[in-house]
């Protein structure tokens, strides 16, 4: 009998050319480097976008693992990625914070892509095979799968949380789209909640009838699960201890001044992460506290993302707004209450970051997960530190003992501040160890091991 391979579908591969180099080289993830080790012990292959318009290396290797790639025009970029994907599913996914555009010549499109990756996944599979298919980019690949394949094994996973039917419903093509994710045998979320809210919409919306443990549709049985996503924790723990880190944790807190209290927000820059409010409620602390003016300084690190999309303009420049009105208003010549850096980090510098952090504050709106509130707690192995969370991530579905808050309340978000800077520390440290804890079992390999198994790998 033939072993059964891994086949991964993915709107990106994870690869990227290296020019000086002149080869492809895997770009650094906890996905990739989970995923790796059983796609080389497994002859897996890798299905996805290389990273640019119109480029089709095929079938190419690298690090020993099999890549097949998906070629995208310049035009499915705007009207697939940047038009559905990103202008109509991920707002809607994300509780419809911003409004979700529908349009019809940006479905068509999305159609086409999907099918074209389902072909790619079908040119390499064999029977036997389990097919992984992954994220919002790629809802219908596992029913067209299905259709080919009547007896394949298909998972699919989505890494951004899963809308409840009032929000879902509003999208025109919302039986198509369920009934692309039902054909695999299990779809797994971040959440409880996301896999719950599956299980509603495929019961009003399509002809599935049951709960997550059984979704009956036709002859077949669809599970939705929670899987939730996790980080490399040994990593982080292991980086947060770094000599070198601890070096460059020196530099940074030298140059911020040396404040007696330094809180940190790291997010992508996303209408999703709630990064405007977090101000404003800074705005408020500073306020009601004027003895922690002076004291207390925030850093803000916002990773450039779709700077071509309008809405995120638009957040930018009210973020750029909130940070300049608030170092106007408290500044003085020796103190700048908000360091705001536009641009990423490098990971040694992103944990020296985290290391020197007494509160970290992740205040998304809605999240399906956020690593960054993992990796805060993995990298501060043995000195406390206090995790003010968002109750919309994810990550507070397990991590309970984190400060935990309702990110669109200023007042009730300044007071969780207050409380973050004066936790005793051994309160903070209890919190943090037991998140650390779970960390620990639960990393980025359990998660991808717990999957595969249930894939029959
Ligand atoms: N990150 C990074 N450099 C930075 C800021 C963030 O490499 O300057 C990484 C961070 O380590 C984390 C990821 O970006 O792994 C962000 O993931 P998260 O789930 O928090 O949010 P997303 O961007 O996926 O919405």
């Amino acid at each position: 009998m033939v072993e059964p391979r891994l086949i991964v579908a993915a709107n990106r591969l994870p690869v990227a050319w290296d020019d000086k180099t002149q080869s492809w080289e895997t770009s650094p993830g906890g996905l990739v480097s989970a995923l790796a080790p059983v796609l080389r012990e497994k002859d897996g292959i890798w299905v996805g976008w290389p990273g640019t318009a119109d480029e089709d290396p095929g079938q190419f290797e690298v690090d020993d693992i099999e890549m097949q790639s998906i070629s995208l025009s310049e035009e499915e970029l705007d009207t697939y990625y940047h038009g559905f994907c990103n202008g109509t599913i991920w707002p809607l996914y994300h509780d419809a914070i911003r409004s979700p555009e529908f349009h019809r010549h940006w479905w068509k499109p999305y159609q086409e892509v999907n099918r074209r990756f389902a072909d790619g996944v079908l040119e390499v599979a064999r029977p036997g095979d389990a097919i992984w298919v992954h994220d919002y980019q790629l809802q219908l690949v596992p029913e067209m799968i299905r259709e080919e394949l009547p007896g394949a094994t298909i998972g699919f996973f989505l890494h951004i949380p899963f809308p409840p039917p009032e929000i879902y419903g509003r999208i025109p093509w919302r039986t198509e789209l369920l009934q692309g994710l039902l054909g695999a045998d299990i779809v797994a979320f971040q959440t409880v909640s996301s896999a719950r809210n599956f299980a509603r919409c495929a019961n009003r919306y399509t002809n599935a009838t049951g709960n997550t443990d059984a979704l009956r549709i036709a002859d077949r049985v669809v599970v939705a699960e929670a899987a939730p996503i996790s980080i490399d924790t040994a990593l982080f723990e292991k980086l947060g201890e770094d000599p070198e880190v601890a070096k460059r944790g020196e530099r940074l807190v030298d140059d911020l001044g040396n404040p007696k209290v330094m809180i940190l927000g790291v997010d992508r820059l996303d209408y999703s992460k709630g990064i405007d409010i977090r101000l404003r409620a800074l705005g408020t602390l500073f306020d009601r506290h004027p003895e922690l003016r002076g004291e207390v300084s925030f850093v803000q690190v916002a990773v450039p993302s779709r700077e071509d999309v309008d809405a995120y303009q638009d957040t930018r420049r009210n973020i750029e707004e909130g940070v300049g009105r608030l170092n106007g208003r408290f500044g003085t010549m020796e103190w700048t209450p908000v360091h705001y850096l536009y641009r990423s980090l490098e990971r040694e510098d992103l944990v020296a970051a985290y290391r020197n952090a007494d509160v970290m504050l992740v205040t998304p709106l809605r999240d399906g997960m956020n690593l960054v509130a993992k990796e805060y707690v993995a990298a501060r192995r043995g000195i406390g530190g206090v995790l003010v969370l968002s109750e919309f991530a994810g990550a507070a579905e397990r991590f309970t003992q984190a400060v935990l808050v309702n990110p669109y309340d200023v007042d009730g978000l300044a007071t969780a501040l207050l409380d973050a800077i004066h936790m005793h520390e051994d309160e903070a440290s209890e919190r943090m160890s037991a998140m650390r804890s779970h960390l620990r079992r639960w990393d980025v390999h359990a998660w991808a091991r717990y999957c595969l198994g249930r894939l029959g790998l």
